[in-house]
């Protein structure tokens, strides 16, 4: 905000920005479906650069008087305090202020030449600004990030809940060989268990656990016939990832690769064409390849390919 109570155009933003954030969480679902949250971040971030860029090429304070000077009033022969200041765009590219007042012949517009950034006190004050305005930014992402977390799979009733684990526990079943349980909690410790980030199974074991997220993400799927990119995705793989070790496999790259291949069956059963199932799982198997770099362990291993060790069909020449 202006350091003189005159609030700029990043302080107008920042308030648009947050009255649309509030709007898209406590809006209609049709607004959530059809403005992607990140691209109005996106735009925010490039109207805060916008204006650091602005501020920085403007250089430091030229005029430390923000009224109409006493110059300025002799010429135009202000007498009373203008009705009202308009912004209009300047020849620099920065903001000139119009005052404007109404005179029998109709409303007159005087150019006070006035600076329309409050000129900072320092050379900091533009980073200063831009910083509160990336602030603002994370603040809301934070935001967006606790919603999605909290509402979702907690929010669905307990019969719709009973459905759809019955739902992902006979595809579970399917791809473990054998007959098997999925629950959606949050995944605790439990004994024996190989601990992921979104689940929990126990190698050759009878049951496992997927986060509300994944659950929430699968239950949008299958039920709703919504499926929302690559959270779709890795949602279908985790389901197929722990699935492949309730059937005996302990590995993980292996189990990994297994899965993105069983994913793409999945994908299709709980209601994807072929294309967007296989499109998902590709997409996977290049995400994990990214987030393997650091983590041996999870890293999916050079044979996860067509015609590899791990390819499970090896007449299909598509992969996965
Ligand atoms: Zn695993």
């Amino acid at each position: 905000m202006s350091e003189r109570g005159r609030a700029g155009p990043w302080f107008w933003v920042r308030v648009g920005l947050v009255a649309f954030v509030l709007a898209w969480i406590l809006g209609p679902g049709e607004l959530r479906d059809s403005v992607p949250i990140l691209l109005v971040f996106l735009v925010a971030l490039g109207l805060e650069v916008h204006f650091l860029v602005s501020a920085l090429r403007e250089g430091p304070p030229r005029r430390p008087d923000r009224g109409p000077q006493e110059v300025d009033r002799d010429r135009y022969g202000f007498e009373r305090e203008p009705e009202g200041l308009v912004l209009a765009d300047g020849e620099d590219g920065g903001g000139v202020w119009h005052a404007v007042s109404s005179t029998e012949e109709g409303e007159e517009v005087e150019e006070v030449d006035e600076e329309l950034e409050p000129e900072p006190r320092s050379s900091l004050a533009p980073l200063r600004r831009f910083a509160v305005g990336l602030g603002v930014i994370a603040a809301l992402v934070a935001v967006i990030w606790v919603v999605q977390r909290t509402t979702g799979w907690d929010s669905l009733a307990g019969e719709t809940r009973a459905k759809a684990v019955a739902r992902f526990s006979a595809e579970a079943s399917r791809i473990a060989e054998k007959s098997v349980e999925i629950r959606c909690d949050e995944a605790r410790d439990y004994v024996g268990a190989v601990q992921h980030v979104d689940g929990v199974a126990v190698v050759g074991g009878r049951l496992a656990i997927l986060t509300p997220e994944i659950c929430d993400d699968l239950y949008r799927l299958a039920f709703e016939d919504e499926a929302r990119g690559s959270r779709t995705g890795r949602a279908l793989a985790v389901l197929a990832h722990e699935a492949w070790h309730l059937r005996g496999v302990r590995d993980e790259g292996a189990t990994e690769c297994y899965a993105l291949q069983s994913g793409v069956e999945l994908g299709q059963r709980l209601g994807l064409s072929a294309d967007t199932a296989r499109q998902l799982m590709r997409q996977q198997l290049t995400e994990n390849a990214l987030r393997g770099v650091g983590s041996l362990e999870y890293r999916i291993p050079s044979e996860c390919r067509d015609r590899g060790r791990f390819d499970l069909d090896l007449g299909d020449t598509r992969f996965p």
